[in-house]
């Protein structure tokens, strides 16, 4: 079933047409990656899915329900999490405050909140030793961890990841993608945005391939990682 459903989105910055038309879905289970070079559109196509930028055109469907219309706030207590580029933690607060603001639009128990914190800190038993550190003393991977725990505070049905490899020394980006692999069998589905092509297509199942606002392929992660064009234009072959 698709839990995440684009169908035909235009998004516009003044003249810029950034995004052309675009389709693609997300089923439930699924890690499915959009990669493509500098500039092609995909954080303003995560932008797009969480609410904080609109489209001109079609349509967005999350769980069966439209949230064409719906405030960014509201998509966090329906399940969608969206992890920023540049991961945008509150750098004065500490990990543990941190975390805390990932829960605020939670309406259940604090012993349900108690108990995600506990697998966030299962997860990355870093944040863990470093709960009351301020965040913005961090380092890069730390900071990344946070930012994907504080997202994973909400309970998200579906995760959205951008560039979590970004700026990352390659033996942490092996471990952030083992972190996404983590979340992943524990049910969170994820639609994770790359320039590491290599590594995103490795453990996704689907992808889409995002140029200059279109999408130009899609398929099965393991056939486009076999693709000449995607050897030649993000493999480095
Ligand atoms: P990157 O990996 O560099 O973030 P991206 O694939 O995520 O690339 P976007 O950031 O979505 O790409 O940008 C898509 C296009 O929209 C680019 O041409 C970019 O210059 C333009 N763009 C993005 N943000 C703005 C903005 N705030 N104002 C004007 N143009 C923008």
């Amino acid at each position: 079933m698709a839990l995440l459903k684009v169908d035909n989105i235009n998004v516009y910055y003044g003249a810029i047409h950034a995004i052309k038309g675009i389709s693609f879905e997300v089923n439930e289970g699924e890690i499915v990656t959009l990669i493509g070079a500098n500039g092609a559109g995909k954080s303003t196509t995560l932008a797009t899915v969480s609410g904080l930028l609109r489209s001109k055109t079609g349509s967005i469907e999350f769980a069966g329900e439209s949230i064409f219309h719906t405030p960014a706030h509201k998509m966090v207590n329906m399940g969608l999490a969206h992890v920023p580029e540049g991961r945008r933690i509150f750098q004065q607060m500490t990990v543990e405050e941190n975390l805390d603001m990932g829960a605020y639009v939670r309406k259940d128990k604090k012993s349900a909140i108690l108990e995600t914190r506990e697998m966030v800190f299962e997860q990355f038993p870093r944040l863990k030793e470093r709960r009351k550190q301020i965040a913005g003393t961090l380092s890069g991977g730390e900071q990344q961890m946070l930012a994907m725990g504080r997202g994973l505070m909400s309970g998200p049905k579906l995760m959205m990841l951008d560039e979590p490899s970004m700026g990352l020394a390659p033996i942490l980006v092996e471990q952030i993608f083992e972190i996404i692999q983590n979340l992943h069998k524990q049910g969170v589905t994820i639609l994770l945005v790359e320039q590491n092509a290599q590594m995103a297509l490795s453990i996704a199942d689907r992808a889409y391939v995002l140029e200059t606002g279109n999408i130009t392929m899609n398929g099965n992660a393991k056939d486009l990682m076999n693709d000449d064009r995607v050897r030649s234009a993000y493999l480095g072959d």
